[in-house]
């Protein structure tokens, strides 16, 4: 647990209270039983992406954002540029205020303060080679969520695995294991390796989750720029896709889903972001049924 708040944020600077109450989620002695999307997030994207992807570019890097009285110009990496009405930031808050053209005072304080680490634990590989697991009575890799090597005298000197085919129940269909290696000092071999990817990740600090989460009410918005992502709330993945819906909820769209319990927390968190300012998310009818006599 700890090593996986050393990796994710840092977790020297991490306020205790927050550690505590992500201990009442986890079993650490077991896999924990996830409640995941058949083929992984990226299916819901899909789903949710259907009825405009053909107004979705991908693969274009943004390189700065000019704003104007009535809209912003957007500019790509190629030096293309085209216009809209609003523009939301789901990048991280250092590359936000890099894109970003003359930002006001607020923008650059709050955008400067959030700590990121970009050293520590941030190679990862995701692979299928268990040789990196030990075969020992603890069988890490059909029981585990995943297994931890220190290697070093640091406290954060360790090599961490998940076993994602242990998590996500639909991987655990797969005919190799479902590895994802950060920090890797083992050898992993090469040709079972599917990508390596580098990360930099928040440190949620006191400042951060007192001070700065709070302060970013007072940029939503104006000059038609929003923010999103894992440094205006919680660093999960689950919030920070809701911060994403709830930026699209401020500019009108619809929340997407019919749980109710879901969208309790989506009005929840909005309400963490917004404040009153908020725009809840309604209860919308079910689409009617068909039924097709054979
Ligand atoms: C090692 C590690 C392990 C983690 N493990 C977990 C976990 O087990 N469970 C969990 O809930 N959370 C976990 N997290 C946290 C979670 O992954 C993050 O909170 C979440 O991904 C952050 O989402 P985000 O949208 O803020 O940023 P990101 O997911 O980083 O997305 C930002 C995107 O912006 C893009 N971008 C940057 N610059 C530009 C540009 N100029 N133009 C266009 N696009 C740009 C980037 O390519 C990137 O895709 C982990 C994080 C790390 C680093």
């Amino acid at each position: 647990m700890f090593v996986n708040f050393l990796m994710a944020t840092n977790v020297f600077d991490m306020p205790t209270s927050m550690f505590c109450r992500y201990l009442e989620f986890f079993n650490i002695e077991r896999a924990t039983p996830m409640q995941t999307w058949d083929q992984g997030t990226r299916r819901i994207y899909e789903k949710m992406a259907e009825p405009f992807m053909d107004k979705i570019y991908l693969n274009r890097p943004v390189r700065k954002v000019y704003r104007e009285p009535s809209g912003l110009i957007v500019e790509d990496q190629d030096g293309n540029t085209e216009k809209f009405d609003d523009v939301i930031f789901a990048c991280n808050a250092n590359q936000t205020l890099m894109i970003l053209d003359q930002p006001s005072f607020l923008e650059r304080y709050i955008l400067s303060s959030i700590r990121y680490e970009s050293e520590l634990h941030n190679h990862t590989v995701i692979h299928s080679d268990a040789s990196i697991l030990p075969n020992n009575d603890t069988k890490p890799l059909t029981t585990r969520s995943n297994y931890i090597e220190q290697y070093g005298a640091r406290p954060d000197n360790y090599e961490i695995t998940y076993i994602m085919h242990n998590q996500q129940p639909w991987a655990s269909h797969s005919d190799k294991p479902c590895l994802v290696t950060y920090n890797a000092t083992s050898k992993i071999d090469e040709d079972r390796i599917v990508k390596k990817w580098w990360f930099q990740h928040i440190v949620h600090d006191v400042k951060h989750l007192v001070f700065l989460v709070p302060l970013f009410g007072f940029i939503q918005g104006r000059k038609h720029t929003w923010h999103c992502g894992a440094h205006t709330l919680i660093n999960s993945q689950e919030t920070c896709f809701v911060t994403g819906l709830a930026a699209a909820r401020q500019i009108g769209a619809e929340y997407p889903f019919q749980d109710a319990e879901a969208r309790k927390w989506f009005n929840f968190y909005g309400r963490m972001l917004y404040g009153w300012r908020f725009t809840k998310a309604r209860a919308t009818p079910l689409p009617k049924q068909t039924s097709t006599a054979t």
